[in-house]
């Protein structure tokens, strides 16, 4: 199949032919010619698959018909964090380059000025995070009635990150007769929900993982006791051909401090936490992305989906608490058909952590037996085993009562909802509980899904 058999305009396919693609990718295969005949779609698909260009390319083409309005951009695309909004964008000007359309970009940490100032002048496309359009709509600086179409890109994500009230309150507030398009990694129980509620008759769409089905990535686990896992990490550099690699952390205060360790060995290492600044995290990812730096520290909420070329390493310092962040990381290598290296370092404490990475993933991580791993010497000792720090400062039972899978948080484990940025802070009392009508079954298999089934259970959102 060509991407011309998808029914895009000749502009479309000289931009596509530009980024240097030869044939759609199975999601963009099957998302495209549904996008087009305005069908509402739920995709199961992460990134690393194409996915992006399967909204993005058939939405040019349908906007490049009408005419923008001031402050009622036409269409929406919703995501969880700024660097995916900012990723979503460059996307846009890439494919949309033969067109003249218009996107603005709303994420939090930055400027509101600029943002206004483009809503003002009309746009097309609305790239934002929910948080700061949520904050945009409240002082009045926009109108959703114009919004012809809706993407809610990583669905589960924003679950995982407590947006789904904002999600829905912005659903309300869209034409009921707009265009909707879900994509998730997974199907839990709330995403369903949501899409009875606000998708009409989707069409449902499912392709494979890629991280366990890319072959381009070997993966490894190393065994390795909590004081030595910096040693084992430079000795990894050292070892390993990394010509770009990004190193994950569970924890802010680990990724800081590795990469100071890191920077004081003479590695060339820049850091990316949900704690800095966005003109921060952009000055170091773009450092990164010009090759200035070649390694990465990074925490999963500031790196996820981030679509960077020629990663050949991953290395995850500690096994990352959610398994899907597992495929999640080591999907930053690998890509666009290029081999990649992932190690999962594995000690005493991440036991149970790479138990569910192997029961999720469905395969038996090789482990990768070191050279002499007993004579590095460990030094750094007091990073390498970090001094048990508690960050935030929400009871034990309160935080255990919020994570959303029902899992007993560790000790120092942040909830979820803690790792949310994008967010304004408001307090609980000023939002105000809606009651919500949720189907009680919704279909889980994949093929056509036609729309809510019967049966309605009342619950409350908040
Ligand atoms: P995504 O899943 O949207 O994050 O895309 C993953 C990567 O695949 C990005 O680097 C895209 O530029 C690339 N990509 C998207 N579509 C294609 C295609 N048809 N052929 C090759 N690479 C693609």
């Amino acid at each position: 199949m060509t991407f011309a058999d998808l029914g895009l305009s000749d502009q479309l396919l000289r931009a596509v032919e530009a980024a240097g693609y030869t044939e759609p990718t199975p999601i963009q295969a099957q998302a495209i010619p549904q996008v087009h005949m305005m069908k509402d779609l739920i995709a199961v698909a992460q990134t690393g698959t194409g996915k992006t260009a399967s909204f993005v390319l058939p939405m040019i083409d349908i906007l490049s018909h009408g005419r923008r309005r001031a402050r009622m951009p036409r269409s929406l695309i919703l995501e969880p964090t700024r660097e995916l909004a900012m990723q979503v964008a460059e996307n846009f000007e890439k494919y949309g380059k033969n067109h003249d359309l218009k996107l603005a970009l709303l994420i939090g940490g930055v400027q509101m000025g600029d943002q206004v100032k483009a809503l003002d002048e009309g746009v097309d496309v609305l790239i934002a995070t929910p948080g700061r359009l949520m904050d945009l709509f409240e002082r009045g600086k926009i109108l959703l009635t114009g919004c012809e179409l809706l993407v809610i890109d990583e669905a589960d994500r924003m679950l995982d990150m407590g947006f789904i009230p904002d999600i829905e309150f912005i659903c309300e507030k869209l034409p009921g007769t707009r265009q909707t398009l879900l994509f998730s990694a997974t199907m839990p129980g709330p995403i369903k929900k949501l899409a009875d509620r606000f998708l009409s008759n989707p069409k449902y769409i499912e392709v494979a993982r890629p991280a366990t089905a890319n072959v381009n990535i070997t993966q490894f686990k190393v065994p390795v006791t909590t004081r030595r896992k910096r040693d084992t990490l430079r000795q990894l550099l050292r070892s390993e051909d990394v010509q770009t690699g990004i190193i994950f952390a569970n924890r802010k205060t680990t990724v800081r401090e590795l990469n100071k360790s890191l920077r004081r060995d003479g590695f060339a290492s820049g850091e990316i936490h949900g704690d800095m600044d966005q003109p921060s995290r952009m000055a170091e990812l773009d450092l990164f992305k010009r090759g200035k730096i070649n390694l990465l520290v990074a925490s999963d909420v500031a790196a996820r989906g981030l679509d960077i070329k020629g990663v050949s390493h991953v290395f995850n310092f500690d096994t990352p608490w959610h398994p899907d962040d597992y495929v999640h990381r080591i999907g930053r290598t690998g890509r666009a058909g290029a081999k990649g290296r992932a190690f999962t370092f594995v000690a005493d404490e991440d036991a149970e952590a790479i138990a569910n990475v192997e029961k999720l993933t469905g395969m038996q991580i090789p482990v990768y037996a070191l050279e002499d791993a007993e004579a590095i010497p460990a030094i750094d000792q007091e990073i390498a085993a970090p001094k048990q720090r508690v960050e935030r400062t929400a009871p034990a039972e309160q935080s255990r009562r919020s994570e959303p899978r029902g899992r007993r948080l560790r000790e120092d484990e942040p909830r979820r909802a803690d790792l949310r940025e994008d967010r304004p802070a408001r307090p609980l009392e000023e939002r105000e509980p809606r009651r919500r009508e949720y189907p009680v079954e919704p279909p889980s298999a994949p093929g056509e899904w036609n729309g809510p089934v019967p049966g309605f259970l009342a619950v409350s959102a908040l």
